[in-house]
């Protein structure tokens, strides 16, 4: 009998960890498998506030995947997928033509969602990608270095569009960096103007409210305004309008960053998987509704919590448990042992978030909340620990972060 061939989707913490967990479990003549990705390196999409502020070089982000994985088990096709038809079991990719699978897995990911916000997706910078990080870090040192020379008597004014996870990281970083960017670009801290607004009435909204406390009077502390309860309506090239209980207000702004909310990959809202907004409500064993042979993990796909019955906000810890237990499952399939076909369990572990390279924020999994230098200490021990579970000790070794 033809072995069968395995096509996985993103090389991002889901995709990349059922490799390598297939890639321990299954022989040459077991399978055929074939990860395809945009890039010929797999980044640290947990990482990438650092590299969008210019506080992380982006090579230390990106992780080749050659060096991950082995070729002769898996073959890497660097390649951007543009259809995935499960009804014809293939995928079509740019380059590479039309593959045919047995078995499909789907990860790839999140980008950012504009929630149709007039302007965002023309004038916004985001931090959704390497390549999107990056071009916004150049973009700051573009306008940077402009606003220097012309010494003009208004600020350079940067406002970040949500307060949420990624928007709080993103600040810490930035208010680090400032001393730097004066230095580099003859400027004093009373030249910049930081603003950041958030629809909701707390920082981290659906966070901790001590610790959204706890991050707002930090990133105050550092020169940070928060405009709270106030939505962003329309984003032109120099300035943001913005509604507060009715008021409208334009603020003048030099660069504006949108970070407020993830959808999953629009690629599969054009496929035809069963989907909302892109995202498939996987069945407990991370396949799609009906489907015996496609899977769907990490961002793309929406798992409820046990208890309360929510949707479980996706995470790389998540993606990564996921993309281990999808990837013991086809080989239970392979193998022909169904018993071993084992519902995804979500071991909640807690998350940490840094506001800057010496504070953070977090909760663990008893639900103990940590503040300051504990949680930068375990922030960096959790990134170290990803590390070795992607690369072992040679990647940890080249990688590690202190
Ligand atoms: P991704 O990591 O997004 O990987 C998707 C992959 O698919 C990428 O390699 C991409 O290049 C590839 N791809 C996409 N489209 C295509 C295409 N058409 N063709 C080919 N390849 C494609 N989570 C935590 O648990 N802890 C944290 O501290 C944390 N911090 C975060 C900080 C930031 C700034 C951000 C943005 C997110 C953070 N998250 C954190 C969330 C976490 O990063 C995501 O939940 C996680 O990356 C999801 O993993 P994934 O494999 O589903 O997707």
């Amino acid at each position: 009998m033809a072995k069968p061939t395995i096509v996985i989707l993103g090389a991002g913490y889901a995709g990349l960890t059922a490799a390598l967990t297939l890639q321990k479990n299954l022989t040459e003549d077991d399978a055929k498998i074939i990860l395809v990705n945009k890039h010929s390196y797999h980044y640290q999409t947990t990482w990438l506030h650092e590299n969008a502020a210019g506080s992380l070089h982006d090579n230390h982000t990106k992780i080749s995947i050659d060096k991950l994985v082995d070729q002769e088990k898996i073959e890497c096709l660097v390649d951007t997928v543009t259809e995935i038809r499960s009804e014809k079991q293939h995928v079509c990719l740019a380059e590479h033509g039309c593959i045919t699978y047995d078995y499909l897995v789907v990860a790839l990911g999140f980008e950012m969602n504009t929630f149709n916000i007039p302007g965002v997706t023309e004038y916004a910078y985001t931090i959704g990608s390497i390549d999107k990080s990056s071009h916004l870090r150049q973009q700051m040192d573009i306008k940077l270095a402009a606003y220097s020379k012309q010494k003009s008597d208004h600020p350079f004014t940067i406002v970040v569009g949500g307060g949420g996870f990624t928007g709080v990281e993103y600040l810490g970083e930035l208010t680090d960096q400032l001393s730097d960017w004066c230095k580099k670009y003859q400027l004093t801290k009373q030249d910049f103007k930081l603003i950041t607004i958030e629809r909701e009435h707390s920082v981290m909204p659906g966070f901790n409210l001590e610790l959204g406390e706890y991050a707002m009077q930090a990133l105050e502390n550092k020169g940070i305004t928060f405009y709270l309860g106030t939505s962003v309506k329309r984003v032109r090239a120099d300035h943001v309008i913005v509604e507060k209980n009715s008021w409208t207000q334009e603020i003048p702004m030099s660069m504006f960053i949108w970070t407020a909310g993830v959808r999953a990959n629009r690629l599969i809202e054009q496929s035809d998987l069963p989907n909302k907004n892109g995202s498939v409500e996987v069945t407990a064993d991370m396949r799609v509704p009906h489907s015996k042979n496609v899977f769907v993990i990490g961002d793309s796909a929406t798992i409820y919590h046990p208890e309360h019955g929510e949707a479980v906000p996706p995470t790389a810890q998540m993606a990564m448990q996921q993309g281990k237990i999808c990837a013991k499952n086809i080989v239970a399939m392979i193998k022909g042992d169904k018993k071993e076909i084992k519902p995804f369990n979500y071991k909640e572990q807690g998350i940490i978030a840094s506001l800057g390279k010496k504070d953070a924020i977090g909760i663990l999994f008893n639900n103990k909340k940590i503040f300051g230098r504990e949680a930068v200490m375990l922030k960096r021990l959790i990134e170290n620990r990803v590390l070795y579970q992607l690369g072992g000790l040679s990647l940890l070794r080249k990688k590690k972060k202190f």
